[in-house]
């Protein structure tokens, strides 16, 4: 099994979009926030506003109207990535099962009724529950994140703007801080899209190898270099699904990128034991 690099890129292709979006309508606007930090500038400090001027507020507004309209793919793109990210733990899983009991005989294959539906993709009708379960919840969670992104932006926007008329910034040092706004929530895009993606692959994972009657699994790293040292120590190696490495499972972790395979060893009709070393 490997963690789904191309959902999560493609997950943060369309958060993306919204963002780039956002940064467009704001460039749209900038000849006249530029105009009011102009006028601000010239102002005497003493007579400089104490509260954002109204053509500000409309301003913001405005922009806050359009980005609420971006956010409304928030549904289509979060249901996207759970309808691919359910596949694609559906067929990893089958192929490492075929896979491990590939040199097995048909007899250790049919052994386990559980075994052979997952190899199927079927699950039962618990199973089914538990998956929609954790798939609305992922749902109602990256809905509530895409839309947090032009909100988010918006409110960074609201305050470097409001500074800069308050402090009677240089328009030049003010457009920098709303281009390295528009950097932050690109990043934030980011790491969305890939802390979301392998938690769900995590999540659906461990929910359909148990229901595959698989209790034991592998922990692997993806081997680079941003890997976690404490995962690093977990990598190759066999941990219980009720225990996992005392109660963390692959993807539990902020951006975690590691996987739970099943062991193969147990595939096979061979006694697993926790803690060993696979080889
Ligand atoms: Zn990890």
């Amino acid at each position: 099994m490997r963690f789904p690099a191309g959902v999560a890129v493609d997950y943060y292709r369309d958060l993306l979009k919204i963002v780039r979006a956002l940064w467009e309508d704001l460039r749209r606007d900038w000849p006249a926030i530029e105009a009011l930090l102009k006028e601000a500038k010239e102002q005497r400090e003493d007579v400089r506003q104490d509260a954002p001027p109204e053509e500000l507020d409309s301003l913001l507004s405005v922009l806050r109207l359009r980005g609420g309209k971006l956010a409304e793919q928030a549904d289509a793109i979060a249901a996207k990535v759970d309808r691919r990210i359910s596949d694609t733990t559906a067929r990893q899983l089958a192929d490492a099962i075929r896979k491990a009991l590939g040199a097995a005989t048909p007899e250790v294959a049919a052994e386990s009724i559980g075994i052979s539906q997952a190899v199927k993709g079927g699950v039962t009708s618990k199973g089914k529950s538990v998956l929609n379960l954790i798939e609305r919840s992922f749902m109602r969670q990256n809905v509530a994140l895409i839309k947090s992104i032009p909100e988010d932006f918006h409110d960074r926007v609201q305050n470097i703007v409001w500074q800069g008329i308050r402090t009677g910034s240089n328009p030049r040092d003010v457009r920098k801080q709303l281009q390295e706004a528009f950097g932050v929530e690109r990043n934030r895009a980011k790491l969305i899209a890939r802390d979301q993606t392998n938690k769900l692959f995590g999540q659906l994972n461990h929910v359909r190898q148990e229901e595959a009657g698989i209790t034991t699994f592998i922990w692997w790293t993806v081997g680079d270099n941003r890997v976690r040292d404490s995962h690093e120590k977990l990598h190759g190696k066999v941990f219980t699904w009720k225990d996992g490495a005392n109660g963390l499972f692959p993807g539990d972790d902020y951006q975690c990128r590691c996987i739970a395979e099943p062991n193969p060893a147990e595939l096979r009709g061979e006694e697993p034991e926790e803690g060993e070393v696979a080889s």
